[in-house]
């Protein structure tokens, strides 16, 4: 890789905006939006691809499920010809939009239409954690949203999180949960203050803090989370799982209640079904003609007609609806598997999930499976991300890198197949190494000096595709136009679904019953407006934008920071 492909993090940071506080450099919350501030460089320009079809790494939870009887599933081996609602994507969105959407029609026909093997997109490959924010993003959704759909955004991923974990336990879900605090760290004293500054203006703002235990001293901070630069400890419930053994639980319940399953089915492009097949089938009532169906979806293994249509692509959804494109934006993200070292396994082993907060707005976040198999996963824009970022920014747009989650290193040697994407990703792994080494008290010496062994430490990297908003936050809602009326989309999330696609689903499956927008107890700026996606595009052509009125083009750049937490 050329030296000059890479920007160091303090390079990438000044790309983006956080909260920051006069006097200092340090940045908390770095924005997760694409588009706004003159320095939030955008480029747009071919940043949308289609799920690949080949050559995906398999994430740990991949690993884990060989012999699942949803790989490959296909509830009826022929595609069918019609449905009530075609759902595109078979992650917790799509999955989740099936659930409510039987529940709420049961005798409606639901197909659910996924490009490669079932849940095998961001949700099978994330860090694990459903960590709902409860003060930290205080500060930036306050500046960019006012204070009142801040305090609903950080209320929704409580309910979120409060779902989840519900679920789970009410089904009794075999798939890892762990419930107990999660530790927000900073680590140097500037970003300590700034932390400070944003969870005091937070509590002023009337936002309930009383769960969150707060630790100021940095002696008392270093003795709870074991990391050698604790400045302070947050700490406060949250949850970490198996996602796609999750999924699977949820998508059983659905194939019980008839939903139909076809996996390697991408979808192509969706049109209105008299366009297709000036055919159309219709419904009488009351003496006058209806369309029945609105759509004809269109796959690699032919089209389904349809009333509804469900967009739960995710980062891929601008792929095959160029209005989109520059709103949302694909981009690849690594988790880090780590075996321990001797001294953090058995009684020693991590027992919270972490946000570690670095002065430069990027963070490491961390799920050490306690509970289950003690293996420490590693993830959030950590530096070394930050690098792979700039790199990924850098691969001409028609190398599709943004939808690469074929990315992977692996201590054993291996990688992703082609060399550049390998060195790439070991960028992310290198600074996780580093990390722990520095700051985890005792983990260097007790790995040694020649390292782990074989099958131990910083064993296995892989990427995975998360869907950046353009503002940060989720799209839901129907696409707007009358033209559109029927397309359904719940996208957009930022690396940080799990903590918000709860809720979010049962919310867009509530709209389609024709219910309003209060129905869904959703924060209002996640709704998917006209005005809203008029307001994206013209602020990017001022700030000298990423995507064109038509979506179609863009100006090259550096893509803003998202932060999965
Ligand atoms: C490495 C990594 C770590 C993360 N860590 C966390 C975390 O710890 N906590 C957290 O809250 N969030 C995390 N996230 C983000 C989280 O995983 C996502 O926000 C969430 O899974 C999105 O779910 P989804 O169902 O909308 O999308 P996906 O799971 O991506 O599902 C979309 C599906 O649609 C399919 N699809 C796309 N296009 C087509 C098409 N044309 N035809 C048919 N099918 C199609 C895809 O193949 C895919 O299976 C992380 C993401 C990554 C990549």
């Amino acid at each position: 890789m050329a030296e000059n492909q890479t920007a160091s993090p303090a390079d990438h940071a000044k790309l983006v905006t956080g909260v920051t506080k006069p006097g200092s450099d340090a940045i908390l919350n770095v924005d997760e939006a694409i588009g706004g501030g003159e320095e939030a460089v955008g480029g747009g320009a071919g940043q949308w691809g289609f799920p690949r079809p080949k050559g995906q790494s398999l994430s740990y939870w991949l690993q884990q499920v060989r012999c699942d009887k949803l790989i490959s599933h296909r509830t009826t081996e022929q595609l069918p010809e019609t449905a009530d609602t075609v759902i595109i994507g078979s992650g917790i969105t799509g999955t989740l939009v099936a659930k409510y959407h039987k529940e709420t029609w049961p005798d409606k026909s639901v197909v659910v239409l996924e490009a490669r093997d079932f849940c095998s997109g961001a949700t099978g490959r994330n860090a694990g954690h459903c960590k709902p924010d409860q003060w930290r993003g205080f500060g930036k959704y306050e500046k960019q949203f006012g204070a009142e759909q801040a305090m609903k955004i950080l209320q929704n991923e409580q309910d979120t999180w409060e779902a989840l974990v519900a679920y789970i336990r009410e089904k009794n879900v075999d798939c890892d949960l762990w419930v107990g605090d999660t530790l927000d760290v900073p680590l140097d004293p500037e970003t300590a203050a700034l932390a400070r500054d944003v969870f005091d203006r937070y509590r002023a703002a009337g936002g309930k803090v009383d769960h969150i235990k707060v630790t100021a001293d940095p002696a008392e901070a270093r003795r709870i989370t074991r990391l050698a630069d604790a400045q302070a400890c947050y700490a406060w419930p949250a949850a970490t799982l198996q996602p796609r053994k999750l999924v699977a639980h949820v998508m059983g319940v659905n194939l019980a209640a008839g939903v139909n399953l076809q996996t390697f089915t991408p979808v192509r492009r969706v049109s209105p079904y008299d366009d297709d097949t000036k055919q159309n089938d219709t419904e009488k009532g009351n003496g006058e003609e209806t369309k029945k169906y609105r759509w004809a979806v269109h796959t690699d293994r032919g089209a389904i007609a349809c009333v509804d249509v469900v967009h739960a692509s995710n980062a891929y959804l601008p792929a095959y609806e160029p209005s989109l494109r520059g709103l949302i934006r694909p981009k690849p993200h690594m988790c880090n598997k780590v075996i321990p070292p001797l001294k953090f396994a058995g009684s020693g082993a991590l027992r919270n999930s972490y946000g570690v907060l670095l002065r430069d707005g990027s963070l490491f976040s961390i799920n050490p499976r306690y509970g289950a198999d003690g293996v420490v996963m590693v993830g959030g824009s950590n530096p070394g991300q930050l690098k792979l970022d700039a790199w990924v920014a850098a691969q001409p747009a028609a190398d599709r890198r943004c939808v690469d989650d074929g990315l992977s290193f692996s201590s054993a040697g291996n990688g992703s197949g082609d060399s550049e994407g390998t060195a790439a990703a070991r960028l992310v792994t290198d600074e996780v190494r580093q990390f722990a080494e520095a700051q985890f008290d005792g983990w260097r010496e007790s790995a040694g000096d020649d390292g782990l062994g074989p099958g131990a430490g910083y064993e296995y990297s892989w990427s995975g595709i998360i869907g950046v908003a353009a503002d940060g936050v989720p799209f839901v809602g129907e696409m707007p136009g009358k033209q559109r009326a029927g397309q359904w989309v719940c996208a957009g999330h930022c690396g940080h679904g799990m903590a918000r696609i709860f809720t979010a689903a049962p919310g867009l499956v509530k709209l389609m019953t024709g219910e309003g927008w209060g129905s869904t107890g959703l924060p209002d700026v996640y709704q998917l407006t006209q005005q809203r996606l008029d307001g994206l595009r013209d602020q990017a052509s001022r700030d000298g934008g990423w995507t064109s009125r038509d979506g179609q083009n863009g100006n090259s750049g550096v893509w803003l920071e998202s932060r999965p937490v």
